[in-house]
């Protein structure tokens, strides 16, 4: 019997799941190898942080989504190399190496947070772009009201309820109106010492305008809207250092301003993941700034057809990194491949169709553009919540989004408060054991290993 084609998929976020699907009727056997074992929507991380919906509600597992597609294995390991000449993935749990070869590459692995060269920052202001990461800035978030709580020391407890939100694009304002309704509205009642709704947010970016993609416009309708809420938007202000204490920044003017805070939330900027480095030392292939891969018009890489980079990694122009560029080019690259194996002539080069952007400020109050429509309000509202809940994977998911949304809406109370004290030092007890801890950890042979300034690999399997 010969061999089928052969696909490798690396990851399983919207362009490895997408692309995944699209091969189902396909004549070719499918790897997905990625790290975690679920498929994260990543759009909703958000309420994940402040205690909206569960982990579980927004990350079904993949495994599930694709039991009946016979023809995809699902794998869960991190992809450390890929040796270009040879057309093997090398990747590991942890510390147990793994090798497949392949004969079409799919690689949709992404983007991180970027510190814009600043990754010190990342210890006190964590970004959002995992479930570690929601449920870590959930345990500083909720922390830091019960710290206040006992707090006597009136600067201290100003310090503990002041939140600082660095990035003001859909992510930054997302986190910093539900911060805001969180105090306002869900803590209010809950606390004898401080009054939560007393809560500073802060909201912080470079540009002239929150939410620079959706326009002037609409940038100050939901600047006002915010406002409203009571948070504070500070533009034109770099972010020049972060600390444990507070953040640091400097105006337009040149003056520079601290703020006291205990907990940060970094919502700015991305990196494409490390592999598209390796890919570029392979092949040649140029990184834009962003360190996303320039990949040629059918999405694949200079000199390997066989090697397609998709999604967030991908630099395509006007191509933007959202769920829909991620899932467009799965389906894309999907059917080159079936293409090829029934010997059809490929698609065209690839063209994506926008549909538009949304975003949430706070509670009945969104913000859309879609095309020549623009609008802000309970409508716009309305929209987001609809759209989000159709690309929820996961039908039990979608009725269990619902009925948390329903009920956070009606009561204003959030049923996810948990917080452990894991979430809120796992990421940086591991650092803190050194690189590649985490195998040892498991088989227990470094309970308390020295002290290493090198940092564990931050895409170690973690979640
Ligand atoms: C907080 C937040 C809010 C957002 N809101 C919106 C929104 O409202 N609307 C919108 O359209 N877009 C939004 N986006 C952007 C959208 O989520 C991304 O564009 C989309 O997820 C990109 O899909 P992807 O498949 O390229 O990457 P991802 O979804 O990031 O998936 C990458 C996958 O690769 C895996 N992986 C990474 N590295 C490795 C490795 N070395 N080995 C193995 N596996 C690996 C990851 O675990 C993951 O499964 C948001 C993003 C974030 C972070």
């Amino acid at each position: 019997m010969t061999k089928r084609h052969h696909v490798v998929i690396i990851g399983s976020g919207f362009g490895g799941l997408f692309s995944t699907k699209a091969l189902k009727h396909a004549d070719v056997d499918i790897t997905l190898i990625a790290r975690t074992t679920h498929h994260l929507f990543q759009p909703l991380l958000y309420q994940v942080a402040t205690g909206v919906l569960s982990e579980g509600e927004i990350a079904p597992a993949t495994r599930e989504i694709l039991r009946h597609q016979k023809n995809a294995q699902v794998l869960l390991g991190l992809v450390d190399d890929i040796d270009l000449a040879e057309k093997v993935v090398k990747w590991r749990f942890h510390d147990e190496y793994q090798e497949t070869s392949y004969d079409s590459l799919i690689v949709a692995t992404g983007a991180g947070q970027s510190y814009f060269g600043n990754d010190q920052f990342a210890r006190y202001a964590p970004g959002m772009k995992t479930i570690d990461d929601a449920l870590e800035l959930r345990a500083r978030i909720f922390n830091a009201f019960e710290v206040a709580e006992f707090t006597t020391d009136e600067a201290e407890r100003r310090k503990l309820m002041t939140f600082v939100v660095v990035g003001a694009g859909p992510t930054g304002v997302e986190v910093a109106g539900q911060i805001r309704e969180l105090a306002a509205a869900t803590l209010r009642r809950d606390f004898r010492s401080i009054d939560p709704a007393t809560a500073r947010v802060i909201l912080v970016d470079g540009a002239d305008q929150v939410l620079p993609p959706f326009g002037p416009k609409l940038g100050r309708a939901t600047q006002k809207k915010l406002e409203e809420l009571g948070v504070e938007v500070k533009l034109k202000s770099l972010v020049t250092n972060v600390d444990e204490g507070g953040i640091e920044m400097k105006h337009e003017d040149g003056t520079t301003e601290r703020i006291e805070c205990f907990c940060k939330v970094w919502a700015a900027g991305v990196k494409g993941s490390d592999l598209g480095q390796t890919l570029a030392e392979q092949s040649g292939v140029e990184l834009d700034r962003a360190g996303r891969v320039k990949v040629l018009p059918n999405l694949t890489l200079p000199g390997h057809p066989e090697v397609f980079v998709i999604g967030d990694l991908m630099s395509f122009p006007d191509v933007p990194g959202m769920a829909q560029g991620a899932i467009q080019s799965g389906r894309y690259v999907a059917k080159t491949i079936e293409a090829r194996v029934e010997g059809k002539d490929e698609p065209g080069h690839f063209t994506y169709f926008d549909k538009g952007s949304m975003a949430t400020i706070a509670k009945y109050s969104g913000v859309v553009k879609i095309g020549p429509i623009r609008m802000t309000g309970f409508i716009a509202w309305l929209a987001w919540l609809f759209l989000h809940l159709l690309y929820i994977a996961g039908f039990k998911q979608r009725v269990s989004t619902l009925i948390s949304w329903t009920l956070s809406f009606i009561t204003n109370g959030r049923s996810q408060r948990v917080v452990t004290n894991q979430q809120l030092v796992g990421r940086l007890a591991i650092e803190e054991l050194g690189a590649h801890s985490s195998g040892r950890l498991i088989r227990g042979t470094v309970p308390a290993a020295p002290r290493s300034n090198q940092t564990d690999n931050p895409n170690t399997l973690k979640e």
